[in-house]
């Protein structure tokens, strides 16, 4: 196993919670990790570490991509002894025997902020905390910048919440709060689509047969509308306990009345344009649900098989164009067509052929020796195909069919095909052929495009009844719409001696089987293909011409589309997508035959069925509903639906009994949302939810408000992929391999196996990962979360922890005082912060997630809690190394909280909730709430360190990341055991560098020795003098363009120092402390709350 083995000191995480150092097991080969994709993480596949001694030590850890930049600083601290804070909370006797005298005078942490977070009961309060103080509230009417929208997508009110809704809800809660951090209003309204088939079938599924029968359509609406509101309740509980913000109280529900009059006002807009039409026109029909579907209720499921037919017509008219050659075939002609659904020839009204193509006129002849078996049937692989008798009958010797498909029919139907003659497509129109099934003749006519010759014959079967293209072919030459299928998918008489089949089954069979007796199959074969599905029912629709209410999209088309360009959509495919879908929209239609819904206020005469709608009637109707509700449709009279001016005409109309696709209902919420809630407006800046909505939610939004307003209801969408498990595989009950987020945050039966995560570690999950496509979670995922979580509160914890005496407004050193280790530290807080407002700015949570756990692990823990430790725990309380640190240490805690808080809101309170000083605002006022505080300004004199001065310390780092290695030797040779035991002796060929690292020499925090964490450190002024140095461990190495560098480590010079563990030669000159240290007699002699004198200055974070 390639392992690299780094280590971190536990206590620079968590402080003081164990001092055993915890080391980490780096698994570097890539065998080891399965990379999900660039940005996100690297996934161990969980191989476990079966040695005991293993199991104990170490634990895995994920880096995320700049692991390569963990490396270097990660040998640091595994032989590090911070002995008088250990040995200060060593239990009594322990301590005497380690002489601990000096242990009183030892700054130790304190905090009650605990390392253990307690989710499952820590969040909850804090939620309540929030509820009781009104928080969001309160910070978003105080926020000065404009309102920030968010438009909520509605989920389905039918069931229980899934990870995908977790992610969705979650994403949006991120960049809500991130708006309100930067001082925007915040407006959230959650929604919920409560109307539809879904519930509808819920309910009727609840019910016993009998009493399925007793119900009424105002019975069935009650029930579904109960259903509906109970599951809300229940998934909004679900929503505040991931920790989303939103106005919970006044959620949007698309059965409210108000919702549902704003929803017939969209409508009455649309009828007004004249964009809504009543129209016989083939849609996409399900005869399992009896109700038409909108192209987003369809599913496309592998495995899907038809019967694919060849299938010849026989020609008794030509056209004009018909070339004089070809005419004496005629007598025994046909043309040869293919379909897919052969249960729609009884609806067939013509024949089409693309101008453009070419076509041949072949005589059919039969190979002496065959290979087909008796009854005409042969295998083709596993499939089996049948040749039909329309090859053998005489009439049809001659066969019009594509020039490109000669030789493909030929192999298809094991034939010869003489080509007797060429004709352009164009020479075909207007001849006409006589149906094989009934006796009527149709024309051939010209398709369009849609005609290829990627499969079938080049002549496509047309009924323009069953079928999008054929209807707007048949709209060109005015064909019969014939659609002889009833709502249950059987045919009705109008199919003559099919009727009462359904066509998806015995139908279909007898279609064919008349085909072939009557001597018109060519050919029968099963034909794999997606084919739609009910994505309710799970059961294949049909495509049927019914009497339906559409929204003309092709009246507004042209600005649907250049609304949509005028959106920004993120990732940037999404508006391919949606183009792509609306540019080839057929007309909406918009009409269901179900009861649960919102009616469409349209009502028809009696006599002759023509529809009553106008301006008058619908804002009659729309006043009624917003007063009492949609029921009102259901229980009212005619009489008093219709508006004054036609109650007189009461008997002579009844109304109708459709309700709008729910898409419609949703669609409109831009309308009945934003257009009516105090602070919002249409558009919103932000839309955001899976990338099935360029489909559903995001196009019925757009076409209505196009339609309505010209323009699209957002500025931004969001599109976000599916939640798969580890493996990759889709969540199913089947696989059993589902992801519960009330379990991962509350934990499940077993905690053991499934303890309680709480709502950040499932937040910083949704952070982590690349959410532009499909994302992972499982068990292994979530524990990895866990740990990480864990080390961002222990890097909090360790800021409070060593605040508990620090008065921002007395102790803060001023920025021009600072040593450069600490000025080094607020430049990289400074450029992170950046890093992450970007992060969030562009929604690239992952990068915050990446940044933030670098920061902490790499810069803090590694490097600046390390070397920190010494000046905080024995520097003296007072000392100027203590406060100037403490004053970096109070910038990090104020700035760290807030960059976390969108992600990891309970977290960030509950260390707002333990800071050890008040925290005042701009105005005064005390700041109660993390999110009270706003965004961190940083202070201009952060970034003011000079380039030279960066650069030098980032060589220091590398140096010192060397100077460790070499530690790391030595202690394995047993000259020391902790790094303070050690001096460091560098030297480099680079002089400037070798000037710059001298001066490091004098000042306290800034000394060499403070950063290796060593007792002494000397710079050598030549590689020449220090290779003549008997040091044994050395090791010299390039620093990168700045020539080599040499480095030895030897014993420390004098004695370990009782209170601090630094080696002095100075330790046992001091009469009265001899067992001290110079830096430690000073501390101890002038109390050890004497220092250096601070000045005040103001925190500005
Ligand atoms: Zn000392």
């Amino acid at each position: 196993m390639d392992a690299r083995v780094a280590s971190i000191c536990c206590r620079s995480l968590s402080c003081c919670a164990s001092h055993q150092p915890v080391q980490l097991l780096w698994l570097s080969s890539e065998e080891h990790f399965r990379s999900r994709n660039l940005n996100s993480l690297l996934v161990c596949k969980g191989r476990s570490i079966h040695s005991p001694l293993y199991r104990k030590s170490f634990q895995h850890l994920l880096f995320a991509r700049y692991s390569s930049e963990f490396q270097p600083n990660a040998a640091s601290s595994k032989r590090r002894g911070r002995g008088p804070a250990m040995l200060a909370m060593k239990g009594d006797r322990e301590k005497e025997k380690e002489g601990g005298q000096y242990k009183a005078t030892v700054d130790l942490p304190q905090t009650s902020f605990s390392l253990r977070a307690n989710s499952v009961v820590r969040e909850p309060e804090i939620q309540s905390l929030w509820e009781a103080n009104k928080v969001l509230e309160r910070v978003s009417e105080k926020n000065d910048g404009s309102t920030f929208i968010l438009h909520d997508g509605p989920p389905y009110a039918n069931g229980d919440l899934h990870i995908g809704h977790a992610l969705n809800k979650i994403l949006k809660d991120f960049i809500n709060r991130f708006q309100l951090l930067q001082g925007r209003k915040v407006v959230f309204v959650p929604g919920w689509d409560c109307h539809g088939l879904p519930i509808e079938l819920k309910v009727l599924q609840s019910m016993e047969p009998e009493a399925r029968k007793e119900l009424t359509p105002i019975k069935l609406r009650k029930k579904a509308a109960q259903f509906a509101l109970k599951t809300v309740e229940q998934q909004c509980r679900s929503f505040k306990r991931y920790g989303v913000w939103a106005d919970w109280s006044k959620p949007y529900l698309t059965l409210n009345p108000e919702y549902e009059a704003a929803q017939i006002g969209v409508f009455g807009q649309m009828v007004l344009k004249g964009h809504i039409y009543r129209g016989k026109k083939p849609v996409h029909w399900s005869p399992s649900s009896r109700t038409a579907l909108a192209e987003a209720e369809l599913e496309y499921p592998d495995g899907h098989t038809s019967r694919s037919i060849y299938s010849a017509f026989k020609i008794v008219h030509v056209g004009d164009n018909f070339p004089e050659s070809l005419k004496n075939f005629v007598p025994a002609l046909g043309v040869a067509i293919w379909t897919t659904t052969p249960w729609t020839i009884p609806a067939n009204t013509a024949v089409s052929v693309n101008d453009n193509l070419q076509y041949a006129v072949v005589q059919v002849h039969h190979p002496s020796q065959t290979s087909l078996a008796e009854d005409g049937s042969s295998k083709v692989g596993t499939r089996t195909k049948k040749i039909g008798n329309g090859l053998h009958n005489p009439d049809l010797q001659y066969l019009v069919v594509a020039l490109d498909l000669v030789e493909v029919l030929e192999s298809k139907w094991n034939v010869k095909l003489e080509i007797k003659g060429t004709l352009p497509g164009s020479a075909l129109e207007h001849c006409r052929y006589v149906h094989p099934l009934f006796q009527r003749e149709s024309p051939i006519v010209i398709g369009g495009k849609y005609i290829t010759t990627e499969s079938g014959t080049g002549l496509v079967h047309t009924a323009p009844g069953h079928g999008q293209e054929d209807f707007v072919t048949g709209q060109k030459y005015d064909l019969p719409m014939l659609s002889p299928v009833d709502d249950e998918g059987n045919f009705t008489e109008d199919a003559g001696d099919f009727k009462g089949l359904s066509v998806l089954s015995e139908g279909n069979v007898a279609v064919v089987e008349a085909l072939d007796k009557a001597s018109h199959l060519l050919m029968e074969e099963p034909y794999a293909h997606k084919y739609p599905y009910d994505w309710r029912t799970k059961k294949p629709t049909i495509f049927r011409a019914t009497e339906q209410w559409f929204a003309s999209v092709e009246g507004f088309k042209e600005a649907a589309l250049s609304a949509i360009a005028n959106v920004e959509w993120f990732p940037p495919q999404g508006e391919n997508r949606i183009t792509a879908m609306v540019s080839g929209r057929s007309d909406w239609c918009i009409s269901r035959q179900r009861t649960w819904g919102v009616p469409i206020p349209v009502f028809y005469n009696i006599k002759n069925g023509e529809p009553l709608m106008n301006p008058k009637t619908i804002s009659h109707v729309q006043e009624i509903i917003r007063q009492k509700g949609s029921d009102a449709w259901w229980y009212m009279g005619v009489e008093d639906l219709l508006p004054e001016d036609y109650k007189q005409e009461a008997e002579h109309y009844v109304k109708g009994s459709d309700t709008m696709d729910v898409w419609f209902d949703s669609g409109s919420s831009w309308a009945a949302v934003l257009g009516t809630r105090k602070h919002l407006k249409s558009p919103a800046d932000v839309y955001l939810e899976g990338s099935d909505q360029h489909r559903g939610w995001f196009q019925s939004s757009l076409l209505t408000s196009v339609a309505v307003q010209g323009s699209a209801p957002y500025k931004k969408v969001l599109t976000h992929g599916f939640v798969l498990d580890e493996k990759g595989l889709k969540m199913s009950k089947s696989n059993n391999n589902g992801i519960d987020p009330k379990v991962v945050i509350e934990g499940g039966k077993n905690q053991k196996e499934a303890p309680g995560y709480g709502a950040d570690v499932l937040r910083l999950w949704v952070a982590s990962v690349d959410y532009t496509g499909d994302v992972l979670i499982g068990e292994h995922i979530l524990r990895q979360m866990s740990d990480i979580y864990r080390k961002l509160r222990g890097t909090l914890r360790f800021l409070l922890s060593n605040l508990h005496d620090f008065k921002p407004e007395s102790d803060t050193v001023n920025y021009e005082r600072l040593p450069m280790i600490d000025k080094y530290a607020l430049f990289q807080l400074a450029n992170v912060l950046d890093d992450i407002r970007e992060s969030y700015e562009c929604y690239h949570f992952y990068k915050f997630y990446q940044l933030i756990q670098r920061f902490a692990v790499v810069d803090l823990s590694n490097f600046y809690f390390d070397t920190a430790k010494d000046r905080l725990y024995v520097g003296g309380t007072k000392s100027f190394t203590r406060r100037s640190c403490q004053t970096v240490l109070v910038a990090h805690l104020l700035c760290v909280v807030r960059a976390i808080a969108p992600v990891l809101p309970h977290m960030a309170e509950d260390v707002w909730q333990h800071l050890p000083f008040t925290h005042f605002l701009k105005d005064g006022s005390r700041c109660h709430h993390v999110f009270e505080a706003g965004w961190p300004q940083t202070d201009a004199h952060w970034k003011s360190l000079s380039k030279d001065d960066v650069e030098y310390w980032r060589t220091l780092l590398q140096i010192r990341t060397e100077a460790n290695k070499i530690l790391e030797a030595a202690r394995g040779g047993k000259l020391i055991g902790a790094s303070l035991d050690a001096k460091v002796f560098l030297s480099t060929t680079n002089e400037a560098l070798l000037a710059r690292l001298a001066q490091h020499t004098t000042e306290d925090p800034d000394r060499l020795c403070r950063i290796f964490i060593t007792s002494q450190a000397e710079v050598l002024a030549s590689v020449n003098e220090a290779t003549s140095l008997d040091v044994k461990y050395t090791g010299t190495s390039t620093l990168e363009g700045l020539g080599d560098l040499w480095i030895g480590v030897s014993k420390a010079d004098g004695s370990k120092c009782e209170r601090c563990w630094n080696y002095s030669v100075k330790v046992g000159s001091f009469e009265n402390h001899p067992t001290l240290c110079e830096r430690c007699q000073g501390v101890i002699r002038h109390g050890a709350g004497l220092g250096a004198k601070c000045e005040t200055a103001v925190v500005a974070v």
